[in-house]
């Protein structure tokens, strides 16, 4: 059977690369995650049969499910707003959690990996477009909440991640996406540079604005699934 996912895949990689060309980067600085929420798991080994080894998942008990039906060398992300209560689904499964978005989130992070003796690696989410239908802390304050993670023993603050403003205004977007670059650059003179490595931004509609403004990982669902169902 013909691999549809794979045709797909490879002119999203064109993109990537003509997107690292502008602004001239490296394709090979930029992590692609497949974001496979909503769809099953055959569609999911479609493609990690074209290659595809990191996938994100944004619903605690879905991304559980899906990590024990599928292959373990899988690296599942979680992007989605994490619940305390539904901690115990995404670690240790999830090698990296994007968005954490709330003090008392990280606290509780920082106490169930305590509790199980491990590290979770984290992001900050960051709500650059001030959307109040988006979580994460304000630009302004995401300095000050990083200070108080950063000491956290279980919890290894890898950089930052936002969600582009819901606009067709490329420029609005551009904007957002510099700002998170930004950030992370003061994050890294006041925190060191392994504070902020990765700048997780860009989705489907917007990810070639945000490798040109710095994106480290982009987050890819219906450019790579399909339109998901509601
Ligand atoms: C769903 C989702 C994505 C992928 O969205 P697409 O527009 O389908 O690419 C990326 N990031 C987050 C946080 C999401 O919830």
């Amino acid at each position: 059977m013909k691999n549809a996912i794979k045709e797909t895949l490879e002119s999203v990689n064109e993109k990537i690369q003509a997107a690292c060309m502008r602004s001239g980067r490296q394709p090979d600085e930029i992590t692609l995650i497949a974001v496979s929420k909503t769809f099953p798991p055959e569609v999911i080994l479609q493609a990690y049969n074209a290659g595809i080894r990191i996938f994100g998942e944004n619903r605690p008990q879905e991304l559980r499910d899906k990590a024990t039906a599928l292959p373990e060398d899988i690296d599942w992300h979680f992007i989605g707003h994490l619940q305390t209560n539904k901690i115990k689904y995404v670690v240790p499964t999830a090698r990296l959690v994007h968005s954490v978005d709330s003090l008392k989130l990280a606290e509780a992070l920082e106490a169930f990996a305590a509790k199980k003796n491990l590290t979770v690696d984290v992001l900050l989410e960051v709500n650059t477009s001030g959307e109040i239908s988006k979580f994460g802390f304000k630009p302004q304050e995401t300095l000050a909440a990083m200070e108080k993670v950063m000491p956290l023993n279980h919890l290894n603050v890898r950089g930052l991640m936002t969600i582009g403003p819901l606009t067709e205004d490329r420029a609005l977007i551009r904007a957002a996406f510099a700002s998170l670059r930004d950030l992370a650059q003061k994050a890294k003179d006041q925190f060191g540079p392994q504070s902020a490595t990765i700048l997780s931004m860009g989705m489907s509609g917007d990810f070639e604005i945000a490798i040109e403004e710095g994106a480290t990982h982009i987050r890819l669902g219906s450019a790579i699934f399909g339109q998901r169902g509601k």
